[in-house]
């Protein structure tokens, strides 16, 4: 352990990248990230830009437990451009053997060849946009893939080899019924994947989708029905031997999202590539947005940061109790007293003994966890925590 300049103990451990590929065929009607279509004259350019950011990265030393390359599609660019990144950050940096590399897929970019190059060349983990396994919320959302083509992607990446297989499902869909999610949620059972992400669709602002519900063309998304469809996928889920470890996430034993949890335990990653994040010495810093100007000022030499914070230790606090309170193991109170050396178990007493009075917490010696009542008000819970953390600790920094 060392202290840094932001005067706060921080815990030097492994490291964990992330790689943005901004590239997609087309645009789906709910989506807001920063993804661009119609680029693919820039992509070979972008590829050996996010290399050369690789090449020139300061935190060499440290070793890489994990690698998610995300999107965007980042199958929408040759496998040769992925193989490329990979072997670069291979040759940067040191490997923990066990590195986990997850690789998101669109299911309409499944090629048995292509994922058994992916294989050869270190990823050992694959994760499909699929959303839904029906075929009407598929057109809905403006996805490229049916849900045949979702079914026939798992069973190629399988066929391929890959021992790792992740879906991202969506519910409080406009027009779904719990219903249609079950079916949703039993056909991805039967997939035999071995890890199922399930996420509430979010109406984001500008997206053609929040503009159709907006106008009263579908309708608004109904509280208790994702509510309810939630805990369906607890149900179903768990009772299928899948362990709930966070609240949108399922995992075969053994198959949790390694480079995930780091986000959600608030630990130190990198980012490489457009809009990407990286937290390091308690500085975040995100790339600029837009993978043209990002190519740009590689190519020129210039820094590719658009924002950089350092955290003061109140909010570095508040973020990882935050997080970490997503995780169903929930969170060890003494040890974030440890990592930031700060004082919080008194601090925290009132509110805690709330939240446990109200059914939304368990507090269990320095561990505090959800109840399943607790999960479906997650952000309520977390930002009373947040709330009685920042005050204490800025009016002690003031003393
Ligand atoms: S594939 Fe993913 S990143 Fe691309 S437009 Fe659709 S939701 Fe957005």
């Amino acid at each position: 352990m060392r202290f840094h300049g932001c005067g706060y103990l921080v815990i030097m451990t492994e490291l964990s990248v992330y790689v943005h590929i901004p590239y997609c065929a087309k645009r789906c009607t709910y989506c807001d990230f920063a993804t661009f279509t119609h680029r693919e004259h820039e992509e070979e350019a972008y590829v050996a830009a996010v290399c050369q950011q690789i090449d020139e990265c300061p935190y060499s030393t440290r070793p890489v437990r994990s690698v998610y390359i995300g999107g965007g599609t980042p199958t929408h660019v040759t496998p040769a451009g992925l193989c490329s990144i990979l072997n670069r950050l291979r040759d940067r940096f040191p490997f923990t053997p066990d590195a986990e590399i997850s690789l998101e897929a669109n299911p309409a970019s499944a090629d048995g060849p292509r994922f058994e190059q992916l294989l050869a060349a270190g990823y050992n983990r694959i994760s499909f946009g699929v959303q839904s396994f029906n075929d009407d919320s598929l057109r809905l959302l403006g996805r490229l893939h049916s849900s045949n083509d979702a079914i026939d992607a798992i069973r190629t990446a399988r066929a391929a080899g890959f021992t790792n297989i992740s879906l991202d499902m969506m519910f409080a869909l406009p027009r779904q019924t719990i219903r249609a999610w079950t079916a949703d949620l039993d056909t991805a059972l039967d997939t035999g994947v071995d890890h199922i992400s399930a996420y509430s669709l979010i109406l984001e602002a500008g997206t053609p989708l929040t503009a159709r519900v907006r106008r009263g063309l579908l309708p608004e998304p109904d509280d208790a029905a994702a509510a309810e469809m939630m805990m369906q996928a607890h149900r179903i889920l768990s009772g299928h031997g899948f362990d709930h470890y966070e609240i949108a996430n399922y995992a075969k034993p053994g198959f949790r999202c390694r480079h995930n949890i780091v986000y959600w335990t608030n630990g130190e990653y990198l980012g490489f590539g457009s809009a990407a994040a990286s937290y390091v010495n308690g500085c975040r810093a995100t790339a600029v947005r837009d993978s043209s100007e990002f190519i740009r000022r590689v190519q020129l030499g210039q820094s590719v940061i658009a924002a950089e914070e350092r955290l003061p230790r109140a909010e570095a606090v508040a973020e990882t109790i935050m997080l970490g309170i997503r995780l169903l193991d929930g969170v060890d109170i003494e040890h974030i007293e440890e990592r930031y050396a700060v004082r919080l178990t008194d601090v925290l007493a009132p509110v805690t003994t709330r939240l446990q009075q109200r059914g939304l917490l368990r507090v269990s010696g320095p561990q505090i966890q959800l109840t399943e009542q607790g999960m479906l008000l997650a952000d309520t819970v977390a930002a009373e925590l947040m709330a009685c953390v920042e005050i204490s600790l800025r009016a002690d920094s003031n003393r």
